[in-house]
């Protein structure tokens, strides 16, 4: 294992601002991981794994070890006539293992088509788009646990999964998720209830979509609205969804009309964080080289060099003011350091 020092973390995360890492390695198997353990404990050192950075804002340099997973490898544990089963190692990139599946014909990813990112990162937030989450498709996740010191399977159950939410987003600095078994569908029923997939098939005249139907619809949606992170920085949703009880939605409704929100229990309601941000009149908006993209208000992109402590800032401004006007809190999607 090699450790280099005092590491510019810019080509290493989509915002691409210019903090850096006091230590930084790769690694790139299972020897590693535990190489990296050891020499954090003797070190006493904090670790952080970054996969492809896609989902973290860095407000300062990181006084650690920064591990970058590029373990990589797909591999078919078993293969019935209704499923195969993948182990697929942390590093891939999860696009193209994605695509990969399409292309076999197995079925369960396509709607996660074009979210980037590493294999190892997604069931952390438990990844999600156009009616899926990840965790549908995982049996099991293998990761080191940093405070047992040991490697451990942990089943779907175990992962504790929810809405951008797992075992291993509420207890972050734990486990290093090494591996992950995926089980796939071969005659796969496809997921189009949202309707702008329906609109886009509609338009191709597709009327029975294959699943690389899907996937192309999916690609097609997230490049028109979604800043690509390789030419504008940006994380993504920089913010999740909030939640809120059907009578604070009620009130709300009647003041705002247009409020966006769904039903997700009978007692509460998921609200667009997009839309309350594009109330309060974010959209677009430029501070220097930070700005909520045009598009789509839930993104906080840069257009040029910028510090992770001015996003920051800027999204602490929204945070505010939708606060102020709604009374509702808007919470961080983006992992901040
Ligand atoms: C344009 C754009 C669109 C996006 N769209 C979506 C979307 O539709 N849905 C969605 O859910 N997300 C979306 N995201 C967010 C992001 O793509 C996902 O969260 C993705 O899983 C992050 O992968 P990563 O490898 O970049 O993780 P990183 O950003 O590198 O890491 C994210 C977190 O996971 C930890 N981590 C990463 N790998 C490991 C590992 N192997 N073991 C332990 N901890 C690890 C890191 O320490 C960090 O806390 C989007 C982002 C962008 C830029």
């Amino acid at each position: 294992m090699q450790i280099s020092t005092n590491t510019s973390l810019k080509p290493y995360h989509s915002f691409a601002s210019d903090e850096h890492a006091k230590f930084f390695t790769n690694i790139i198997n299972e020897q590693d991981v535990v190489a990296v353990s050891n020499w954090a404990k003797e070190n006493n050192t904090p670790i952080l794994i970054i996969g492809s950075g896609t989902n973290m804002l860095f407000t300062t340099n990181f006084n650690g070890l920064v591990a970058k997973m590029e373990i990589m490898g797909i591999k078919k544990i078993t293969e019935t006539a209704s499923d195969v089963i993948l182990e697929v190692g942390a590093g891939e990139n999860w696009h193209h293992f994605v695509m990969y599946c399409v292309h076999k014909g197995w079925g369960g990813l396509e709607n996660l088509s074009l979210i980037p990112g590493t294999v190892g990162a997604s069931p952390i937030q438990n990844i999600g788009a156009y009616g899926v989450e990840v965790e549908a498709c995982i049996n099991s996740v293998t990761a080191f646990d940093l405070l047992n010191g040991a490697f451990t399977t942990l089943k779907n159950e175990a992962c504790l999964f929810k809405y951008r939410s797992s075992l291993f987003k509420q207890q972050p600095n734990r486990y290093i998720i090494t591996s992950i078994q995926f089980q796939l569908k071969k005659q796969p029923i496809l997921k189009t209830d949202y309707g702008v997939i329906r609109d886009v098939l509609h338009e191709k005249n597709i009327k029975n979509p294959s699943l690389a139907d899907i996937s192309n619809a999916i690609i097609q949606i997230r490049s028109n609205k979604l800043p690509d992170p390789s030419k504008i920085g940006n994380a993504g949703s920089f913010f999740k969804n909030p939640t809120i009880s059907i009578d604070k939605y009620n009130l709300l409704k009647e003041n705002f009309p247009g409020l966006i929100a769904y039903p997700i229990s009978d007692i509460e309601y998921k609200i667009a964080a997009g839309w309350l941000i594009e109330t309060c009149g974010w959209k677009g908006v430029k501070k220097g080289n930070v700005g909520c993209y045009e598009k789509q208000a839930l993104v906080i992109v840069s257009y040029g060099i910028i510090s992770g402590k001015e996003v920051y800032d800027f999204s602490a401004e929204i945070i505010q003011t939708v606060f102020e006007k709604f009374d509702i809190q808007l919470e961080r999607e983006v992992n901040v350091y």
